[in-house]
């Protein structure tokens, strides 16, 4: 029997990728009939309590990918200029929980946020001027742009658009979830390349 520790991607009533939630919250949504339609694979076949009348138990099917009402705040998210919410986390899966500087692969303790420009010299707080850094580097950089320093960068620091800031956030993705999920890049999405290497190949691995 499947675990139930896989998340269900939501999605809009067009399909735009919303956010992850429990099979608690699916299943809510479809006692509430707020899901439109499921894309993916049956995941989870929920059982309910015994109908009194019928003596019928009631059982609730979760897909992997459900369509639900959209709402305002939803569509928003989908707009070309829509920025997600920096945070710490979701920085270091976009860079692979790489530094950027020294290419080196650390656990999330030994990480910062590195201002590119320092926020002292006029650089924002911003997903573009943003890279993964460990401690090290950061303390070595200090209070001066890379070149100043004598670093360079691996990668430029990208804005991730909302269905790649899912995607950043997911846990244990299965692989329909992140097809579909990849359909919704942009087409020079930097996550594709990173995808097809090993270390993001393996959050795909679960197939069910
Ligand atoms: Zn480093």
């Amino acid at each position: 029997m499947l675990s139930l520790q896989h998340d269900i991607l939501r999605t809009d009533i067009s399909g735009m990728p919303l956010e992850w939630i429990s099979y608690q919250g699916a299943v809510r949504l479809y006692y509430l009939e707020q899901v439109a339609y499921s894309c993916g694979h049956l995941l989870y076949r929920i059982h309910g309590g015994y109908n009194a009348a019928t003596g019928r138990r009631s059982v609730i099917d979760v897909n992997s990918i459900i369509a639900t009402d959209g709402s305002v705040q939803a569509s928003l998210k989908g707009r070309p200029g829509y920025t997600p919410p920096l945070n710490n986390a979701t920085l270091f899966r976009r860079d692979g929980f790489l530094c950027m500087y020294c290419g080196g692969h650390q656990r999330q303790s030994n990480l910062s946020r590195d201002h590119v420009r320092p926020m002292s010299r006029g650089g924002d707080d911003a997903w573009n001027n943003v890279v993964t850094a460990c401690k090290h580097c950061n303390s070595h950089k200090g209070n001066r742009a890379p070149e100043q320093a004598g670093m360079q960068l691996l990668a430029v620091p990208f804005t991730p658009t909302h269905a790649e800031y899912v995607y950043l956030q997911g846990r244990r993705i299965l692989a329909d979830q992140m097809e579909f999920l990849r359909a919704h890049f942009p087409r020079r999405s930097p996550l594709r390349e990173r995808l097809k290497s090993s270390s993001y190949a393996s959050a795909a691995r679960f197939l069910s």
